[in-house]
C-alpha cells in the first residue's frame, strides 16, 4: 500500500456515488503538481481516458467471496475497511469479483463484512504470462521477491525446496505458504491487478518440473555468457506458430544462494530448460527475479 495516499483516497471515496467523479480528482490534485493538472485533465477529456484515470486513482480490492451482482470483503479486509478507512454505504471501489474487474458500491459496513453492489465491468490488465520456479532461500529476502514478482505481473509462483535450500528454511516452507498467500493478495491490491498469482506448496524441484505446462523454460544461469534473457524473449515473441496465445505462456526458474547441485542441472536439461543470462554480474536470487520480470514486462 506503499504508494498510495489512503488519507486522499478515503476522503475522496467519502463522497456519494454521484460526485465520485470530482473528489477522484480532488485526491489526484493532492499528490499533483499544481501546474501540471488542469494540462494534464485537459489532455483526458476524452471520457475513456477520464475512466482509466478513474480506474487507476480508486482504492482496488479483491473480493474474498461474490454472487453475479455482489461482493464481500471479509476477516482484515472488512475490518480496514470500516476502522481505517472508515467506509460508509455509497462510496465507490473498483472491485475484483469472479475474475472481472468492476465499479462497486458499498452496500454494507460492519467490522466482519463489507457488501458491496457490483455496477459496470472495467477493462484490466491481463496477467504477465509468466509462471516462476524460485528456489527457497531467506525468508525475508524470499517474501520481499515474491511481493516484487506480484507487483511485475507474474501469473504463478512455485517456491522450490532446491538441495542447496538451507535445511531449516525448506523445513518451515510448508508453514510460510499461507503467508506468501497474503503477501501476494495485497500485492496483487496495491498493484491494481485483477488476478492474485498462484503459489503453490513448496515442493522439491522434480515435482515442480512437472507443473510447469509451457513449451518455453528458461533457466536464469549465471554460468551461461552468450545467450540473454532478452534475446531468448525477442524470438519467443516472434513465434506465430499453432496456438501462439497459449504458448506465448513462459516458464522461469531462479536457484538458491548457493546456486543449483549439478543433478538439479542435469533435470532441467533433461525437461527441456534453455539456460540464459542478465548480464555478467551475479545478482542475489530476488534481484535476478525482479531483473528477469522487468525485462519480460518490456518484451512480451
Ligand atoms: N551459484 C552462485 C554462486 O554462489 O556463485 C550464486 C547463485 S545466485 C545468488 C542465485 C540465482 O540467481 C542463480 O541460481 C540464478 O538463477 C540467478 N542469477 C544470479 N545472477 C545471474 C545472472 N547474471 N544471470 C542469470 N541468472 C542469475
Amino acid at each position: 500500500m506503499h504508494s498510495i495516499d489512503l488519507g486522499a483516497q478515503a476522503n475522496a471515496t467519502r463522497q456519494s456515488s454521484t460526485h465520485q467523479r470530482q473528489h477522484t480528482r480532488g485526491a489526484h490534485i493532492e499528490r499533483s503538481p499544481r501546474c501540471f493538472y488542469p494540462v494534464f485533465m485537459h489532455l483526458l477529456s476524452h471520457r475513456h481516458s477520464r475512466a482509466i484515470l478513474n480506474t487507476m486513482t480508486r482504492r482496488r480490492w479483491i473480493a474474498d467471496t461474490s454472487t453475479a451482482t455482489t461482493a464481500s470483503l471479509i476477516g482484515d479486509q472488512a475490518a480496514h475497511l470500516a476502522r481505517v478507512l472508515r467506509a460508509e454505504p455509497g462510496q465507490i471501489f473498483d472491485v475484483v469479483a469472479n475474475g472481472f474487474l468492476h465499479r462497486a458500491e458499498i452496500l454494507t459496513v460492519s467490522d466482519r463484512e463489507v457488501v458491496f453492489a457490483l455496477h459496470e465491468e472495467l477493462e484490466a490488465e491481463a496477467a504477465l504470462p509468466v509462471h516462476l520456479l524460485l528456489a527457497v532461500f531467506k525468508f525475508d529476502h524470499l517474501e520481499w521477491g515474491i511481493e516484487k514478482a506480484t507487483e511485475l505481473g507474474a501469473a504463478r509462483i512455485t517456491p522450490v525446496l532446491a538441495r542447496r535450500t538451507e535445511k531449516h528454511l525448506a523445513q518451515a516452507a510448508a508453514k510460510r505458504v499461507e503467508r506468501w498467500r497474503r503477501i501476494v493478495r495485497e500485492a496483487s491490491q496495491q498493484s491494481r491487478r485483477t488476478d492474485v498469482p498462484d503459489i503453490d506448496d513448496p515442493q522439491p524441484l522434480k515435482s515442480a518440473l512437472a507443473l510447469v505446462d509451457s513449451p518455453h523454460k528458461l533457466l536464469l544461469a549465471e554460468t551461461e555468457q552468450e545467450n540473454s534473457l532478452a534475446a531468448a524473449l525477442q524470438r519467443h515473441s516472434n513465434y506465430d506458430g499453432p496456438d501462439a496465445e497459449h504458448n506465448r505462456a513462459l516458464a522461469l526458474a531462479i536457484g538458491p544462494e548457493g546456486g543449483w547441485t549439478p543433478e538439479e542441472m542435469q533435470l532441467f536439461t533433461e525437461n527441456g530448460w534453455q539456460h540464459v543470462t542478465l548480464g555478467p554480474r551475479i545478482l542475489r536470487a530476488e534481484t535476478a527475479a525482479i531483473a528477469a520480470l522487468a525485462i519480460c514486462s518490456a518484451l512480451l
